[in-house]
């Protein structure tokens, strides 16, 4: 007799749900932190013209060499570091996970974060120890370094700024975790062009420090890239565990051009920053709502009833990132990704409606 799921997926895997994504059309969609502009028309003419020329009868180059090249120019990564690329950051996050788990070993991450840290450790069948952030989402840096003490992870997941609450670490506090880390500690700067704030010069200062990134919200969520920079023992180790051809040859094409005119996405990311400072003044006005400081292009607000305000924002087109309930620091949060100046205008006006 076949045996059932039940009886044969692992129970962890049993317990867990699949990742959400609501379905989004035809909504004004500010629940993913995605960049709101396409590219500029002769952009996406020039794209198309080096998508089409793309030899895609053929496996990509297996490590992107020439995309790794840009980004070492682009991105500031101190000479000496290795690149490793990844189908999203996501992928360099198992990656990252696979390597280092030993059996017994432990993931350790702030909470509330980006659930894929702790989802990772499980996958790969590692402890997932997650520390309590203060009450106003800033890093508790003596209640995490005493739990690294405890816990002796072999892999920190630390998002600077975080998600879901946009709050950016105190660098020294970030410093002395890296520091008191025997482990590998991973930097993800997912909104590094929000934040304008990295840890990438600092990499020679720390040789247990991986600083992860992602193109995905600078513009180019769709096309799925992803890098870390390392040192080489590190990326020699991590690329062990990479799919053979994790980047496709429409990714790296893509990359490539977009990434070659990256003032354009910087321009956007400019303006962007710009409207986060009208929506938080916005936000901030209405009757009840408390908004949380963000470095990122999203904020976490708390309103008096979550639950009615997402599905009444949802039911008038606008689509935001319910955490009520999804950790008990998260009470009544939403999270509301800066969209254009319309889409902002909409949101803060159905909001005020809502409330
Ligand atoms: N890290 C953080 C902190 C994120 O918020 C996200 C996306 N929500 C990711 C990583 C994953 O990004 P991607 O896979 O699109 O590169």
């Amino acid at each position: 007799m076949p045996l059932t799921p039940e009886q044969l997926v692992r129970p962890e895997i049993l317990a867990l749900k699949a990742y959400h994504v609501s379905d989004a059309e035809g909504m004004v969609k500010l629940d993913a932190m995605e960049n709101p502009y396409r590219l500029p028309a002769e952009l996406r003419e020039g794209l198309a013209a080096a998508l089409a020329a793309a030899e895609i009868n053929r496996y990509p180059e297996p490590t992107g060499r020439r995309l790794r090249e840009l980004l070492a120019r682009t991105m500031d990564v101190p000479a000496g570091m290795d690149l490793l690329l990844g189908n999203g950051s996501d992928d360099l996050i198992q990656m990252v996970t696979f390597t280092l788990a030993r059996p017994g070993a432990t993931v350790m991450y702030v909470e509330p974060t980006f659930v894929m840290y702790r989802m990772n450790a499980i996958f790969s069948g590692m402890k997932a120890v997650g520390v309590p952030s203060r009450e106003d989402f800033s890093l508790d840096r003596e209640a995490f370094i005493t739990a690294v003490r405890e816990h002796k992870p072999a892999l920190v997941f630390i998002a600077y700024p975080n998600n879901p609450t946009g709050v950016l670490f105190d660098a020294e506090d970030v410093a002395a975790i890296i520091r008191a880390t025997d482990g590998v500690v991973v930097l993800d700067e997912a909104y590094h062009v929000f934040a304008q704030k990295s840890f990438m010069s600092r990499l020679p200062e720390f040789p247990n420090l991986v600083v992860m990134r992602t193109v995905s919200k600078l513009g180019l969520a769709g096309i799925r890239l992803g890098y870390l920079a390392a040192r080489p023992e590190w990326v020699a180790e991590f690329n062990k565990v990479r799919q053979a051809y994790n980047v496709s040859v429409l990714t790296q094409t893509a990359a490539m051009y977009v990434l070659g005119k990256l003032d354009v996405l910087e321009a956007q990311a400019e303006i962007i920053r710009g409207e986060r400072r009208t929506v938080r003044e916005g936000l901030a006005a209405l009757p009840g709502v408390t908004v949380y400081p963000s470095a990122a292009n999203f904020f976490l607000t708390r309103v008096p009833d979550a639950n009615r305000a997402f599905e009444g924002l949802k039911s008038r087109g606008v689509l935001v990132r319910n955490f009520h309930g999804a950790h008990p620091l998260m009470q009544n949060c939403l999270r509301i990704t800066v969209g254009t100046p319309e889409e902002n205008r909409k949101l803060l006006s159905v909001l005020r409606d809502v409330l």
